[in-house]
């Protein structure tokens, strides 16, 4: 019997983000702390055969229809195109976040496992501030797998900007013009209160106008129609393809939310700001039966809020950072 994920809202979530890892090759300061961070116990961490499961059964039983994959860094869990063979199978709209740094020999083999789409962590072109902001010197690596994305034949390959202010706000147009020169559609994310550090504050966020006006002084362009996506889409008028903003902040797109996700350690969490989840790792362990796993993920998916209240007085920072939230 199909149990359609729905909340008291009346929205119905058919999207699952899956973190395949807490772990990362990388150590973005609005992120995870730079030392410091206790990884899961590898035993902690949902095995290919838990998270196949549970993948199959809100597939079948309950109408999700696209899987995003992320971390942590994802491409760090060992055979990954393994786990998206496994994902590919149940022929949902699968896809990964990624920050690109070992694409250059895993684009092909995670494209040929059936993998469809890529979207790509980069917040800086320069090289500098690109290892200040990651605590690695790995731009050339990035950018070397951004077009190994394109090679293989991710269509589109996004990649996504974290803008903040006072530290990168100056390179909206150099990426603008970086996704023109390469054939992917830049998207700029909003800072979000995530930050490991918990030095977020509103005036480092640059806002959605903000970000357009910069854009509109050096290219022409004009809205396209947003369909789903979080991101409100523009598209060059001399052809040269699309960008994109998510205004998760200034712009909330709680309203039409159909998002759930599946940590590494096997928490349902039903937003990226919640404050609870429910454990599944514990009924998949403890012998419990699909139904068991649909029962828990329906009940998590009904309480959810109306939105995140960033900027409101009762908003409230969940305990864990971007990193083990997965994006
Ligand atoms: N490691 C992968 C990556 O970097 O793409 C996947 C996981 S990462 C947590 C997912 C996304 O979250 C990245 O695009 C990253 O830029 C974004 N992110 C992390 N911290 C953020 C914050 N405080 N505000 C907004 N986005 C954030
Ligand atoms: Fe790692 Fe992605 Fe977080 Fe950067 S944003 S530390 S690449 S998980």
């Amino acid at each position: 019997m199909a149990t359609e994920l729905i909340d008291r809202f009346g929205r119905v979530h058919t999207d699952l983000r899956i973190s395949v890892t807490d772990r990362c090759n990388f150590r973005c300061e609005y992120c995870m702390p730079e030392e410091g961070m206790e990884w899961l116990d590898r035993s902690a961490v949902l095995t290919f055969e838990e998270i196949e499961r549970v993948a199959r059964v809100l597939v079948e039983r309950c109408g999700v229809e696209s899987i995003r994959l992320t971390g942590g860094e994802p491409t760090v869990r060992a055979r990954l195109p393994l786990l998206v063979q496994k994902l590919a199978a149940l022929g949902v709209d699968l896809s990964m976040t990624t920050n690109a740094a070992t694409l250059v020999t895993l684009a092909e083999p995670l494209r040929t496992a059936g993998l469809k789409r890529i979207n790509i962590s980069l917040d800086s072109l320069d090289r500098e501030r690109f290892h200040q902001l990651t605590k690695r010197d790995q731009l050339d690596a990035v950018l070397d797998g951004i077009d190994a994305a394109v090679a293989a034949g991710f269509d589109p390959v996004k990649v996504n900007a974290v803008l903040m202010r006072g530290i990168n706000d100056d390179e909206i147009v150099p990426f603008l013009q970086m996704g023109r020169d390469r054939g992917v559609i830049v998207r700029f994310i909003e800072f979000m209160p995530l930050d490991a550090q918990g030095d977020w504050s509103s005036d480092r966020v640059v806002g959605y106008d903000e970000i357009l006006e910069r854009a509109g002084e050096v290219f022409d362009f004009e809205p396209i129609a947003r369909g789903t996506s979080p991101a409100e889409r523009f598209a060059y008028t001399d052809g040269a393809g699309e960008f994109g903003v998510i205004a998760s902040v200034t712009e909330p797109f709680c309203g039409s939310c159909d998002r759930i996700r599946l940590t590494a350690e096997g928490q349902i969490r039903n937003c990226l700001f919640a404050l609870d989840h429910v454990d599944l790792r514990a009924i998949l362990r403890g012998g419990g039966t699909d139904d068991d796993v649909v029962a828990a993920v329906a009940g998590e998916v009904d309480r959810k809020w109306a939105g995140h209240g960033i900027g409101q007085v009762h908003f409230l920072r969940p305990s864990k950072s971007m990193s083990q939230l997965g994006g």
